[in-house]
């Protein structure tokens, strides 16, 4: 099924791009949760971490990698910076393709959650 970052690989709607590859693409959130908050995505549409095939360790590997390289070319790596991808409903999963949050520029506290209010 094909989402909003498919559009966004296709360049059908535009995104703030930090990085590219065969394999990946990476882009500013549109919504920050942090001085810089970057996403990286496989090109390859994989729903959810529970649709990963085993034929896609090269591809999920590949999202760690081009973190690390992103956290580098920023001036991150030292600092330090988090790399969460979430997961269905409670896990906090909006866009059903598969994203890396590259989180960095500001000390990160732990546990990482809150709590969604529920309306009704
Ligand atoms: P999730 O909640 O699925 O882990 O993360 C989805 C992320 O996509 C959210 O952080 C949200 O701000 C971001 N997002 C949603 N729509 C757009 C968009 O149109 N452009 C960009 N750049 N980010 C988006």
């Amino acid at each position: 099924m094909e989402t909003l970052f498919t559009k966004i690989i296709n360049r059908e709607i535009p995104a703030d791009i930090v990085y590219e590859d065969d394999i990946s693409l990476a882009f500013k959130d549109i919504s920050p949760q942090a001085p810089f908050h970057v996403l990286i995505i496989p090109k390859k549409p994989i729903a959810t971490i529970n649709d990963i095939e085993e034929g896609d360790r090269e591809v999920i590997g590949h999202l760690y990698y081009v973190a690390g390289k992103i956290a580098k070319e920023h001036g991150f790596d030292e600092a330090g910076y988090r790399v969460v991808m979430n997961c269905n409903n409670d896990g906090g999963q909006t866009v059903y393709h598969i994203h890396a949050h590259l989180l960095a520029g500001k000390p990160m506290g732990w546990p990482p959650y809150t709590d969604r209010l529920k309306v009704g």
